[in-house]
């Protein structure tokens, strides 16, 4: 068998991988990234929605090499077909072309010094008196023994590295949302604004989203709770209607049930998806993944650096990211609860609630009492819709 030495190998090659590679390799590290598909970025298993904070954590500029369009804010629909406008504030950010800015991230990776093998599949982690270190990967054909001192597993929802090393980053139905999306020609919508609607009929536990990557071309998804039926058979329903011709397909599933318990072991760091690191209120990854990812790249600096792989000292890593954004994945699941017990009804009075402040039509919804606190749900509630 083929056998290779390296500080750190990194499973996955898309938002988690390519931080936290890269700045595993600009503090100094021998890095390897791998990367189970023929290229980096595709295929595409997003709806390519993102803040500025995504580039100020990567240290890059929203180039229009991979940003379609700049939003301004976003409609959002109640499922009585009442409408919201937000200006501004959350909903400001930009739509990717995630191919390009996958792929481009690598590079930066790769100019840090980066090694990378695609179209190579980690199959296992090696374990070694008592610790990983190291993983067997298999690249066309061919068995390759990958030593390191450190994993960082970015393998995404689908992640196996986590769980052979004995780490519980096990989903169940109910935790995750399952994704379908189009990107369709001819859909008519502002090019600076996100559309959100709601509603148990068109997206039961989720929402239908199109996010306009100028030009009248829009991603067009559904996202469901993974217990209610499959995306795909919502999205046609939703897009017969619209005129519009689909060029491409993605499916997939976001753990919006919050982080998985445990994101180290001895020897291995895990990230993005594959830690459950996603806003489970709106199913965003992107920003949180490149920020826990970012953190990993740079205590794994760290523990090599003092000859310290071991999980004590890896805690550190799940100490750091919890402090950072583990408050606002609490927040954003707490909403995500209410959320998932809203019925049609009560969204539509608390849509009407929010646009009119109607106090006594919120005093019928049931759902809100164990809300502690009410005033913060709100606010973010009025900001949203
Ligand atoms: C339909 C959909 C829409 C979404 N929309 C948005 C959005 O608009 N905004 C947002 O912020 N987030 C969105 N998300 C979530 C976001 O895409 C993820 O949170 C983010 O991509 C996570 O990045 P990651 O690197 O952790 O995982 P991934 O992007 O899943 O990457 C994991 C990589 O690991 C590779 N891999 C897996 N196993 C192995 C292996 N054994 N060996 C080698 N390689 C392996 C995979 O091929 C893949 O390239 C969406 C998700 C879905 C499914």
């Amino acid at each position: 068998m083929e056998k290779m030495r390296y500080d750190v190998v990194v499973v996955g090659g898309r938002v988690g991988g390519s931080t936290a590679s890269l700045f595993a390799s600009k503090n100094g590290l021998d890095v390897l990234m791998v990367e189970k598909n023929q290229e980096i970025g595709t295929p595409v298993q997003c709806a390519e929605a993102t803040s500025s904070s995504t580039f100020k954590t990567l240290e890059m500029k929203p180039s229009p090499k991979y940003v379609c369009t700049e939003i301004k804010g976003a409609d959002v629909y109640s499922p009585d077909g009442n409408h919201g406008h937000l200006e501004g504030g959350y909903a400001e950010g930009f739509i990717l072309e995630r191919k390009v800015f996958d792929k481009q991230l690598a590079i930066e990776s790769a100019k840090a010094g980066t090694d990378i093998m695609v179209k190579t599949t980690v199959k296992n982690p090696i374990h070694k008196n008592g610790k990983i270190s190291g993983v067997v990967a298999e690249h066309m054909g061919h068995a390759i023994e990958i030593e390191a001192d450190l994993v960082i597993a970015a393998d995404g929802i689908e992640s196996q590295v986590a769980k052979m090393a004995g780490l519980n980053t096990h989903q169940t139905p109910k935790s995750l949302c399952s994704c379908a999306q189009y990107e369709m020609v001819g859909v008519e919508c502002d090019p600076n604004y996100l559309q959100f609607y709601f509603g148990e009929k068109i997206a039961p536990g989720g929402y239908v989203w199109i996010f306009p990557k100028g030009d009248n071309i829009a991603n067009v998804g559904v996202g469901v709770r993974s217990d209610t039926g499959t995306a795909y058979s919502f999205l046609k329903k939703f897009t017969a209607n619209l005129n519009a011709t689909p060029v491409e397909l993605n499916m997939g599933g976001v753990p919006v049930y919050g982080p998985v318990d445990k994101t180290y072991a001895d020897g291995l760091m895990v990230v993005g998806d594959a830690a459950g690191q996603v806003e489970p209120f709106t199913g965003g990854g992107i920003h949180v993944t490149a920020h826990c990812a970012r953190i990993a790249g740079e205590v794994a600096a760290e523990a090599i650096e003092k000859g310290n792989t071991s999980g004590n000292f890896l805690k550190k890593y799940e100490k750091l990211w919890k402090k950072e954004v583990g408050q606002d994945l609490k927040q954003s699941l707490k909403y995500r609860k209410i959320m998932d017990r809203l019925s049609d009804e009560e969204m539509n009075i608390l849509a009407k609630f929010l646009k009119e402040q109607d106090l006594e039509s919120i005093s019928k919804m049931s759902v809100l009492g164990f809300v502690r606190d009410y005033p913060q749900f709100l606010k973010l509630l009025k900001e949203i819709l």
